[in-house]
């Protein structure tokens, strides 16, 4: 495909920045329209599986991601009660396995790692650059100008504007709620920091692990709720609603609570959205990321299914003649994956927040790994 296409990709969130810096590194012209006024992330950590590793080393950041992150040797599924261990996951062998390694790191540590490497590959990145409309693969930004495209890539995430021209639908509340802190790793910490886990149990469980080289961890609170009343999707917390949760769960748990509490928390509303039946409108428009799949964080995924596409496309485009042809394989590379991912993430949710604990680990548990999603290599996947 010649090169004088012009690629205007709208946001610059993992899932945006990824696909510039891919896009651009294939020797296309990219511009990043974001709406923030600086490019960044929210204080809180993700999880990067060595499949999202793999989209990482095509455009050259895996080993300083690593090196920016912690690779944790192993992993354990505790019980809510007593916090016994039912299941351990050895991550010592990650890099063997499959040929990435699985790393823990705070999402700012990433994103400025995405963001130079977009700014190397030549991309135009412009922040303050609100898209409030598009037509074909124009942007058109909130002060009425307009950029045009030869595809219109949106990356805008779960609230997505290019969506609405796929389906004209608001993403809907999971009943999922997870409240997020970051906190200092102390001497009372210590041992669970050597040993990052989940604690899980009748309809909630504690996510926590290390980053900043385990110096902090990063903790996530998850719970059932009916329905999502607050204004705004991410709120500042009350500490009492999560020490009302959790009481009579471990003294584990407890001392995580404990830690947060002391920390500046935030209340997240889970949105996410149906699976979309097709991604491309006119051959020029298509989605990426969770603006295409939103799905709820059970697999630790939606960042690394971001990723993904982003390799995905700019492979496609790449080896294609038109762009048209470009987005037709792209959508038939990832649409089944990320789908089924998707649902596979709510299945996750009910495995996880169980009734009986006592049951979880009992046959062989599933979970990212054992679904097989660190196989896929974004960077060798036939397209
Ligand atoms: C509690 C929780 C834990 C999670 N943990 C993990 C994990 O461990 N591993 C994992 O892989 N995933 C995880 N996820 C999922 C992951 O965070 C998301 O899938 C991922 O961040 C989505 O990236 P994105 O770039 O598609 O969208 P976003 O991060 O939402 O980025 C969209 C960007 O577009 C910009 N934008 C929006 N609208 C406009 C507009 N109109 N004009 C211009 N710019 C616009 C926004 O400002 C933003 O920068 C988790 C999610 C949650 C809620």
């Amino acid at each position: 495909m010649s090169r004088a296409e012009k690629i205007v990709i709208v946001g610059g969130g993992i899932a945006g920045m990824t696909a510039a810096a891919a896009i651009a590194g294939q020797g296309f012209a990219v511009t990043l329209l974001e709406s923030a006024p600086a490019f960044g992330e929210i204080g809180a950590g993700v999880t990067l599986s060595p499949n999202a590793m793999k989209g990482l080393d095509f455009i050259g950041i895996c080993e300083a991601v690593a090196a920016a992150g912690v690779e944790p040797t192993r992993q354990r599924i505790q019980h809510w009660e007593d916090g016994r261990t039912l299941v351990t996951m050895d991550r010592s062998t990650q890099r063997e396995k499959y040929g990435a390694p699985y790393v823990t790191i705070h999402r700012a540590d990433l994103h400025n790692l995405l963001t130079d490497a977009a700014r190397t590959a030549g991309v135009d990145m412009r922040t303050n650059s609100v898209v409030v409309d598009s037509e074909g693969a124009t942007a058109i930004l909130d002060d009425g100008s307009r950029v045009a495209g030869d595809l219109l890539i949106g990356a805008d995430g779960v609230k997505s504007i290019i969506r609405q021209r796929f389906e004209p639908t608001e993403p809907h509340f999971t009943g999922h709620v997870a409240w997020r802190a970051l906190v200092p790793v102390t001497s009372e910490l210590q041992e669970m920091s050597d040993f990052p886990g989940i604690i899980i149990g009748p309809g909630a469980m504690i996510t926590r692990y290390n980053i900043r080289g385990s110096a902090a961890m990063n903790l996530v609170f998850f719970a059932r709720q009916d329905g999502w009343t607050d204004d705004g999707w991410a709120i500042a917390a009350d500490p009492s609603e999560i020490e009302a949760i959790y009481a009579g769960w471990c003294g584990d748990a407890q001392k995580l609570i404990e830690a947060a509490c002391h920390q500046p928390m935030f209340k997240w509303a889970i949105n996410a959205r149906g699976a979309l039946p097709d991604w491309i409108i006119d051959d020029n428009v298509t989605l990426i990321g969770d603006a295409a799949h939103a799905m709820t964080p059970f697999l630790g995924h939606g960042a690394a299914c971001g990723i993904e596409d982003a390799v995905i496309l700019a492979r496609t485009l790449a080896a294609s003649s038109d762009i048209a042809e470009g987005l037709s394989r792209y959508q038939a590379a990832r649409h089944e994956r990320a789908t089924w991912i998707q649902s596979e993430s709510n299945a996750n949710a009910d495995r996880m927040q169980g009734q009986d604990a006592d049951m979880f680990g009992i046959g062989k548990a599933k979970d990212e790994e054992s679904l097989g999603l660190f196989n896929y290599d974004c960077r060798l996947e036939p397209v």
